[in-house]
Protein backbone atom coordinates (compact mmCIF):
# COMPACT_ATOMS: atom_id res chain seq x y z
CA UNK A 1 0.00 0.00 0.00
CA UNK A 2 1.66 3.15 -0.80
CA UNK A 3 1.73 6.47 1.30
CA UNK A 4 0.39 8.91 -0.78
CA UNK A 5 -0.91 10.70 2.46
CA UNK A 6 3.50 11.48 3.02
CA UNK A 7 2.82 14.83 0.45
CA UNK A 8 0.60 16.11 2.32
CA UNK A 9 2.84 16.49 5.29
CA UNK A 10 6.27 16.69 3.87
CA UNK A 11 6.17 20.06 3.28
CA UNK A 12 4.70 21.30 6.24
CA UNK A 13 5.50 23.86 8.66
CA UNK A 14 3.15 21.76 11.28
CA UNK A 15 4.85 19.37 13.71
CA UNK A 16 3.01 16.08 12.35
CA UNK A 17 3.14 12.24 13.21
CA UNK A 18 1.41 9.78 11.79
CA UNK A 19 0.40 6.77 14.13
CA UNK A 20 -1.26 3.05 13.21
CA UNK A 21 -4.37 1.62 15.28
CA UNK A 22 -2.49 1.01 18.20
CA UNK A 23 -0.98 4.42 18.53
CA UNK A 24 2.10 3.22 16.63
CA UNK A 25 4.51 6.51 15.06
CA UNK A 26 4.48 5.31 11.59
CA UNK A 27 5.65 8.51 10.18
CA UNK A 28 7.18 12.02 11.56
CA UNK A 29 7.79 14.97 8.75
CA UNK A 30 10.52 17.31 8.61
CA UNK A 31 8.85 20.10 10.73
CA UNK A 32 9.04 16.92 13.36
CA UNK A 33 12.87 16.51 13.45
CA UNK A 34 13.26 20.57 12.93
CA UNK A 35 11.06 20.74 15.91
CA UNK A 36 13.16 18.10 18.03
CA UNK A 37 16.50 19.90 17.66
CA UNK A 38 15.22 23.16 18.87
CA UNK A 39 13.15 22.04 21.73
CA UNK A 40 13.99 18.39 23.25
CA UNK A 41 16.87 17.53 21.50
CA UNK A 42 17.88 14.04 19.64
CA UNK A 43 16.18 11.76 21.63
CA UNK A 44 12.81 12.97 19.85
CA UNK A 45 13.91 12.99 16.81
CA UNK A 46 12.10 11.10 14.48
CA UNK A 47 14.80 7.91 14.15
CA UNK A 48 14.13 7.80 17.86
CA UNK A 49 10.36 7.66 18.13
CA UNK A 50 9.63 5.74 15.31
CA UNK A 51 7.42 2.13 15.92
CA UNK A 52 6.78 3.79 19.55
CA UNK A 53 3.66 4.77 20.77
CA UNK A 54 3.13 8.62 20.90
CA UNK A 55 1.25 8.39 24.17
CA UNK A 56 4.91 7.45 25.53
CA UNK A 57 5.47 10.68 25.15
CA UNK A 58 2.99 12.29 27.57
CA UNK A 59 3.13 12.54 30.84
CA UNK A 60 1.29 10.18 32.89
CA UNK A 61 -1.39 12.80 34.39
CA UNK A 62 -2.51 13.92 30.57
CA UNK A 63 -2.27 10.73 29.17
CA UNK A 64 -5.68 9.64 29.95
CA UNK A 65 -7.00 12.39 28.29
CA UNK A 66 -4.90 11.47 24.82
CA UNK A 67 -6.19 7.69 24.90
CA UNK A 68 -9.85 9.11 25.06
CA UNK A 69 -8.88 11.18 21.98
CA UNK A 70 -7.08 8.92 20.53
CA UNK A 71 -9.73 6.42 20.54
CA UNK A 72 -12.35 8.99 19.66
CA UNK A 73 -10.32 9.85 15.96
CA UNK A 74 -9.08 6.38 15.43
CA UNK A 75 -12.39 4.37 16.34
CA UNK A 76 -14.60 6.34 14.98
CA UNK A 77 -12.72 8.37 12.09
CA UNK A 78 -13.40 11.79 13.00
CA UNK A 79 -11.34 14.79 13.61
CA UNK A 80 -10.81 15.58 16.97
CA UNK A 81 -8.38 18.80 18.17
CA UNK A 82 -7.18 19.30 21.81
CA UNK A 83 -5.54 22.31 22.89
CA UNK A 84 -1.66 22.17 25.06
CA UNK A 85 0.41 24.55 26.12
CA UNK A 86 4.47 23.93 25.59
CA UNK A 87 6.02 26.19 27.18
CA UNK A 88 10.34 26.94 27.52
CA UNK A 89 11.37 29.02 30.01
CA UNK A 90 11.30 32.46 27.32
CA UNK A 91 8.35 31.73 25.43
CA UNK A 92 4.66 30.64 26.45
CA UNK A 93 3.00 28.75 23.34
CA UNK A 94 -0.21 27.50 23.18
CA UNK A 95 -0.50 25.03 20.39
CA UNK A 96 -3.90 22.87 19.20
CA UNK A 97 -3.06 19.21 18.27
CA UNK A 98 -5.34 17.81 15.54
CA UNK A 99 -5.89 14.11 14.78
CA UNK A 100 -7.10 13.68 11.19
CA UNK A 101 -7.69 9.60 10.39
CA UNK A 102 -6.66 8.98 7.02
CA UNK A 103 -9.55 8.35 4.62
CA UNK A 104 -8.71 4.71 2.97
CA UNK A 105 -6.29 3.67 6.11
CA UNK A 106 -6.41 2.61 9.78
CA UNK A 107 -4.05 5.27 9.80
CA UNK A 108 -4.21 8.86 12.12
CA UNK A 109 -2.44 12.01 11.17
CA UNK A 110 -1.52 14.48 14.70
CA UNK A 111 -1.13 17.31 13.14
CA UNK A 112 0.54 20.12 15.72
CA UNK A 113 -0.46 23.60 15.18
CA UNK A 114 1.12 26.78 16.62
CA UNK A 115 -2.29 29.35 17.75
CA UNK A 116 0.21 31.81 19.58
CA UNK A 117 3.05 32.43 21.69
CA UNK A 118 4.19 35.29 23.35
CA UNK A 119 7.30 36.45 25.97
CA UNK A 120 7.02 34.97 29.43
CA UNK A 121 6.25 38.25 31.63
CA UNK A 122 5.59 36.80 35.05
CA UNK A 123 8.43 35.27 36.65
CA UNK A 124 9.83 34.08 39.99
CA UNK A 125 13.87 34.66 40.70
CA UNK A 126 15.86 30.95 40.51
CA UNK A 127 14.48 28.69 42.72
CA UNK A 128 13.41 30.83 45.62
CA UNK A 129 10.90 29.31 47.65
CA UNK A 130 11.07 25.79 45.72
CA UNK A 131 14.54 24.85 47.02
CA UNK A 132 13.37 24.09 50.76
CA UNK A 133 13.93 20.02 50.07
CA UNK A 134 10.04 19.49 50.25
CA UNK A 135 8.77 17.62 47.47
CA UNK A 136 7.58 20.12 44.74
CA UNK A 137 5.09 19.24 42.01
CA UNK A 138 5.07 20.66 38.49
CA UNK A 139 2.24 20.72 35.79
CA UNK A 140 2.68 18.57 33.38
CA UNK A 141 0.59 20.93 31.10
CA UNK A 142 2.06 24.81 31.52
CA UNK A 143 5.25 23.44 33.81
CA UNK A 144 4.29 26.19 36.08
CA UNK A 145 5.51 24.68 40.33
CA UNK A 146 3.36 24.43 43.30
CA UNK A 147 4.86 26.19 46.05
CA UNK A 148 4.22 25.46 49.96
CA UNK A 149 1.85 28.24 49.76
CA UNK A 150 -0.14 26.19 47.28
CA UNK A 151 0.20 29.08 44.76
CA UNK A 152 1.61 27.73 41.56
CA UNK A 153 3.81 30.24 39.82
CA UNK A 154 6.52 30.25 36.48
CA UNK A 155 9.99 28.81 37.41
CA UNK A 156 12.00 29.27 34.67
CA UNK A 157 15.42 27.52 36.48
CA UNK A 158 13.19 24.54 36.61
CA UNK A 159 11.78 24.51 33.34
CA UNK A 160 14.97 24.54 31.73
CA UNK A 161 16.03 21.62 34.11
CA UNK A 162 13.48 20.00 36.42
CA UNK A 163 15.19 19.35 40.12
CA UNK A 164 15.03 15.62 40.75
CA UNK A 165 12.31 13.87 42.67
CA UNK A 166 9.82 16.69 40.58
CA UNK A 167 6.67 14.78 40.65
CA UNK A 168 4.08 15.97 37.69
CA UNK A 169 0.85 17.56 38.51
CA UNK A 170 -2.33 19.53 37.47
CA UNK A 171 -2.34 23.35 38.39
CA UNK A 172 -5.53 24.35 38.82
CA UNK A 173 -6.29 25.95 35.64
CA UNK A 174 -4.85 23.19 33.76
CA UNK A 175 -6.96 21.00 35.30
CA UNK A 176 -9.77 22.76 33.70
CA UNK A 177 -8.92 21.79 30.80
CA UNK A 178 -9.42 18.06 31.27
ZN1 LIG B 1 -0.81 24.31 34.62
Amino acid sequence: MGREWESRFEHSGNVTCVVDAAAKIVYCNPAWDTFARQNGGERSTSQHVLGKSFLDHIPAVLKPHYERLFKEAAGERKMVSSGYDCNTPKLFRRYRVMMMPLAGTDLTALVHALQFEYPVTESVSGAAGAESGASVSMCAQCRRVEFESGEWRWVPDFVRLAPSGISQGLCPACEKLY
